[in-house]
């Protein structure tokens, strides 16, 4: 069969979580909780379906959930989208960039993304006609602890063909966020060359030590070009419900329309409903960031002085351990190694690279998991800090 995809498998997320499986290995891979979200949420969301909404929603989504989304973005980024004709409920934050990238990208459109970058990007791009440029993020150092953006290097990537950068911060896998300088050198590099953001703020919600989520909607000339994605599953611990937005300028947004419309049409009603109607209390959401910087915060102490030396994490459910201390295996190896001898499944960050066999792509670093109940993590903890060697 002459596929479409001939280089794509499954994903490195479900890959690792049968190994996980398979080896009744503790599974701080593929990003998900193992716990269930608020039990107010799942209430909102039974007491819909039972209201008998239970028919397809509307296409651009359930009015009230888009008018919660637009209270939200108004009160956090300081940006009027109107619910109307500029945001758009989706099947997830996937479907969301999945549709604007197959609306947006001609043939032979140049799409930069920036490396190390989540894997659903380049084939989208690819299926879309497009052609990707991949522009790798600094990798940490010892005084860093994290990865940066290249802003020279990225800007050094555009050329007359260029149609969109995709950016994704809070970043999945490093855990960077996006400080006021970084916006700033954004906005100045977008002056000067005509082409689109698509920004998946998948993790807009999980930022930590007292920092802002700095969405490209919080300054006006970046939101004229971007495209806004997030995700409900991540903000509300129900990864499992597949539901998100976009929110995007008008013109966009009907063409983006066009393709949501006939991939899924609309998402399941009463969870739109449900997430409507619980996001009346802001103080849930906004008790995210504490919650999460908690468990960051456990599993690296857990593994200071281990060989899983933890870098920064920002913000997302992420946190990147450097594992130099045992040896020079590529990440994947590794990871494969220490889920089926150690029991703890995890994801090598070279899955993020254009060849994650390629030794660019290979910095020694594994991503954990930390949307974990605290016992799953001190018990991931316990057999990660008595790894002492892998393999014979
Ligand atoms: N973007 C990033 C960076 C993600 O990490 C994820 C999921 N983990 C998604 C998009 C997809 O989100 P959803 O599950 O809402 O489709
Ligand atoms: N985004 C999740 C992660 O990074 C995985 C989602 C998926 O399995 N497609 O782990």
């Amino acid at each position: 069969m002459r596929s479409k995809l001939p280089n794509v498998g499954v994903t490195i997320f479900t890959e690792m979580s049968q190994l996980a499986l398979a080896h009744h290995a503790i599974n701080l891979g593929q990003g998900f909780p193992d716990y269930n979200p608020d039990a107010l949420l799942m209430q909102c969301v039974s007491d819909a379906m039972l209201a008998g909404h239970n028919q397809y929603a509307p296409m651009a989504g359930v009015p009230t959930l888009r008018e919660a989304v637009a209270e939200k973005v108004a009160r956090l980024q300081g940006q009027e989208y109107d619910p109307g004709d500029e945001i758009t409920i989706t099947s997830g934050a996937t479907e969301a960039l999945a549709s604007a990238m197959i609306a947006l990208i001609h043939v032979g459109d140049e799409v930069i993304l920036i490396d190390p970058s989540y894997d659903l990007y380049a084939p989208v791009v690819r299926l879309a006609g497009g052609i990707t440029v991949r522009v790798p993020m600094t990798p940490p150092t010892a005084r860093t602890k994290r990865f940066t953006i290249d802003w020279s290097a990225l800007e050094a990537a555009i050329g007359p063909r260029t149609r969109m950068i995709v950016l994704n911060f809070p970043n999945n896998p490093t855990g960077t966020i996006l400080g006021d300088g970084d916006l700033e050198r954004l906005e100045k590099i977008t002056q000067q060359h005509n082409v689109l953001l698509l920004s998946d703020e998948a993790y807009e919600h999980i930022v930590f030590d007292g920092e802002p989520h700095r969405s490209l909607a919080s300054r006006p000339a970046l939101a004229d070009k971007t495209i806004v994605v997030s995700s409900f599953g991540k903000t509300f611990h129900a990864t499992g419900w597949k539901i998100g937005y976009f929110c995007a300028p008008k013109a966009l947004t009907a063409e983006i329309r066009k393709i949501h419309q006939f991939i899924v049409f609309s998402v399941p009603t009463p969870i739109q409903h449900g997430v409507a109607a619980y996001m009346r209390q802001h103080a849930r959401l906004d008790q995210l960031p504490a919650f999460y910087q908690q468990k960051r915060d456990r599993l690296k102490a857990g593994l200071e002085g281990s060989a899983f030396r933890p870098l920064d994490s920002q913000g997302t459910f992420f946190l990147l351990v450097d594992t130099s201390a045992l040896g020079n295996l590529k990440e994947k190896d590794l990871a494969q190694r220490l889920t089926i001898e150690h029991g703890v499944g995890t994801i090598p960050v070279s899955a993020f690279y254009e060849d994650p066999d390629d030794p660019s792509a290979n910095h020694r670093l594994l991503r954990l998991c930390f949307a974990k109940q605290d016992q799953t993590l001190d018990r991931a903890v316990e057999a990660l800090r008595a790894v002492r060697g892998v393999g014979a």
